[in-house]
C-alpha cells in the first residue's frame, strides 16, 4: 500500500463527460481524457485491504490492489502486466463494466468506492500508446485445431487463451465483422470501434484466424465443423430476443434493439432505421435501451422517452442490497443525461397496452397504463391510460437466451432448465468436444462475465486436448453475481 492516508486526502474523482450538447453532434467517446496525476490520486484511495472483496466482485478476478499500488508508483509497465494477467482485453471492461468490483470495494461501506474501473482503462490505453502491447506468439504448436462460433467477448477470450497454447484457431463469425455485441450492439459513443481493431490486429499476429460472413450450421454443417476440427468453443451469444406481444406489434416503425442498433454501429449518418425527426419511444430500462436512446439523439429524433415496467429504483444502496451485493440503483448514463428534459423522459412504472396505427400500417402513437410493483404482478392501475406519440419504438426488454437454429439442433447439444446450453463444470456440452461460454450457456449476461468463460472454457478445452493444461480457470460455470 503506497499511500496509507490516500483515502482519508483524497476524494473519488472521475473524468468529466464532454458537454451534452457539444457530444451529441458526434459519435465518439463521451469522456474527457484524465491526467495521470488524478488518477495517481485515485490509485491512492486503495486500502490494500487485507481480504480485497473487490477480488471476488470482479468475476476475472482482477488483481486490483497490485495495480492501483503500480500505478501510485508509475510502474505502468508491472501494472499492464498484472492486469493481462487475469483481463485478455482491459480496454473493453474498463469502458463497459458496470464494476460490479466498485460495489464490492470496502471503502465503499462508508465512503466512495475506489474508481477502479478508470485505473483499469487507463492502464490499458497508456500500454498501448507506449507500444507494450505486442503479440504473445506460442512457443510450441500443438496441431491440434479448434473452431470458435461467434466473436463476441467469451470467444474472442477463448481463442486468444486457445492460440496463445498453441493450438491453430479459428473464429467464425457470421457478421461481416469480428466483435460480437461489442461491434454492432455497443454504440460507438460508449467504446469507439477502433479498440475491437486495435486488439483483433494483436490476435491475428498471434496466429488466430477469423472467417466472417460465415453462419455456422448453414454455411458449414455442424458435421462438417466436428470433422475438420479437434474441439469447438460455441459462443453465439444469447440472441434470441425478448418480444411484446400486444396490438399493432406488427406495424411499421415498430423494432427490436439489435434491429436498430447494428445498421446505426454500420453507418452513423445514414442508418436506414433512422430517427432523425421523430418522435422515439424506447421500451426496456436497461442498457440496451440507454444505447437506443443516445443513438436515436445523435441521428436527430424529436423527443425520446423512455419506458420501464418496474418502479424507478432508489438512488443510494437500499437495505435490502448491501455490501459487498451489486445493487440495482438509478443511474444517470450519459445517454440518459441527453435526454431533453433529463430524468422526466424517463417514465417508470408503465406498461405498453398498444401500437397505434396512423391509417397506413405506420406506427403513430403508443398506448400506455400506470402499473403496480411487481409483487402484484404490474396490476393495470384503472384510469391511467393514456396514449403517446411515436413514430420510432425500439424493444429493449432483453433476451431470452440462445437461438435453437441449424448448429445447436445439428450438434444435438442439450439445454438446461432456462433454455441456455447444458454444460459441466469443464465448460464441456453432453457432446463429446463441443464446449459453450458466454451468454449461450450463461444467459444474457455482462462482458465481464463474457471473458471470465471464455478464459474458463479455453483451459477446459486445452485439458479436452492435451491431457492438462497451465491456462486459468477464473469462474465455475454455475458462479453467480453477488446480489
Ligand atoms: C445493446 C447492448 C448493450 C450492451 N452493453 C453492455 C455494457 O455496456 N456492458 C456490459 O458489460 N455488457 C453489455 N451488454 C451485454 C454484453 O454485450 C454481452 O453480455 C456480451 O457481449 C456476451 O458476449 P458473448 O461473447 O457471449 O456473445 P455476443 O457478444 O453476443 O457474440 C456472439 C456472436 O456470435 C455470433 N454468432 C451467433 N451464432 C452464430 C453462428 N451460428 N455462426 C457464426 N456466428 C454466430 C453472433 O453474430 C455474435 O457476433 C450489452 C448488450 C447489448 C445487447
Ligand atoms: S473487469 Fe469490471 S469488475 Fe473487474 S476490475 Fe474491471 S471494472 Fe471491475
Amino acid at each position: 500500500m503506497a499511500d496509507p492516508k490516500g483515502f482519508l486526502t483524497h476524494d473519488r474523482e472521475l473524468p468529466q463527460r464532454r458537454p451534452v450538447d457539444v457530444r451529441i453532434r458526434d459519435w465518439k467517446e463521451v469522456y474527457e481524457d484524465f491526467p495521470a496525476p488524478k488518477l495517481t490520486k485515485q490509485a491512492a484511495r486503495c486500502m490494500d485491504c487485507g481480504i480485497p472483496f473487490c477480488h471476488n466482485g470482479c468475476p476475472l478476478g482482477n488483481l486490483i490492489p497490485e495495480w492501483n499500488d503500480l500505478v501510485y508508483r508509475h510502474d505502468w509497465q508491472e501494472a499492464i502486466e498484472r492486469l493481462h494477467a487475469t483481463n485478455n482485453f482491459p480496454e473493453f471492461t474498463g469502458r463497459l463494466c458496470p464494476a460490479p468490483c466498485e460495489a464490492a470495494c470496502v471503502l465503499g461501506i462508508n465512503a466512495d468506492p475506489v474508481a477502479i474501473k478508470r485505473v483499469e482503462v487507463e492502464i490499458i490505453d497508456r500500454a498501448f500508446s507506449e507500444g507494450w502491447v505486442t503479440p504473445v506468439v506460442p512457443t510450441k504448436k500443438t496441431g491440434k485445431r479448434v473452431a470458435v462460433v461467434g466473436s463476441g467477448p467469451a470467444g474472442l477470450a477463448a481463442a486468444q487463451q486457445l492460440t496463445r497454447a498453441g493450438h491453430d484457431v479459428v473464429v467464425f463469425e457470421r457478421a461481416d465483422a469480428i466483435g460480437g455485441l461489442l461491434r454492432y450492439g455497443i454504440p460507438e459513443f460508449k467504446m469507439e470501434k477502433r479498440h475491437i481493431d486495435r486488439r483483433l490486429e494483436q490476435m491475428r499476429a498471434e496466429g488466430t484466424e477469423f472467417r466472417t460472413s460465415v453462419n455456422v450450421g448453414v454455411d458449414i454443417t455442424a458435421e462438417q465443423l466436428r470433422e475438420q476440427f479437434d474441439a469447438v468453443i460455441l459462443s453465439g451469444g444469447a440472441t434470441q430476443w425478448r418480444d411484446l406481444p400486444v396490438a399493432g406489434r406488427s406495424l411499421r416503425g415498430v423494432y427490436q434493439a439489435m434491429e436498430y442498433l447494428p445498421p446505426a454501429n454500420k453507418d452513423f449518418e445514414n442508418s436506414p432505421i433512422n430517427a432523425r425527426g421523430k418522435h422515439v419511444v424506447v421500451i426496456g430500462g436497461g442498457d440496451t435501451g440507454a444505447d437506443c436512446i443516445g443513438t436515436a439523439i445523435r441521428q436527430g429524433a424529436a423527443s425520446v422517452t423512455q419506458l420501464e415496467i418496474m418502479p424507478q429504483p432508489p438512488a443510494s444502496r437500499p437495505g435490502a442490497q448491501p455490501w459487498p451485493t451489486f445493487p440495482t440503483l438509478f443511474k444517470m448514463e450519459s445517454a440518459h443525461e441527453e435526454l431533453a428534459d433529463g430524468e422526466g423522459d424517463r417514465v417508470y412504472a408503465v406498461s405498453t397496452t398498444e401500437f397505434v396505427d396512423d391509417g397506413t400500417g405506420q406506427v403513430r402513437a403508443l398506448r400506455l397504463v400506470q402499473v403496480e410493483g411487481p409483487q402484484s404482478g404490474f396490476k393495470p392501475i384503472p384510469g391511467t391510460e393514456r396514449e403517446i406519440p411515436a413514430d420510432l419504438v425500439t424493444l429493449s426488454m432483453g433476451f431470452v437466451g440462445p437461438e435453437k437454429g441449424a448448429l445447436l439442433e445439428g450438434l444435438g447439444v442439450e439445454y438446461d432448465a432456462r433454455g441456455n446450453v447444458a454444460r459441466d463444470k469443464t465448460y464441456m456440452t453432453n457432446v463429446d468436444g463441443v464446449f459453450v461460454a458466454g451468454d449461450m450457456g450463461r444467459g444474457q449476461s455482462l462482458i465481464v462475465w463474457a471473458i471470465a468463460e471464455g478464459r474458463a472454457a479455453a483451459s477446459g478445452v486445452d485439458r479436452f486436448l492435451t491431457g492438462e493444461t497451465a491456462l486459468p480457470y477464473p469462474i465455475l460455470p454455475t458462479a453467480r453475481p453477488l446480489v
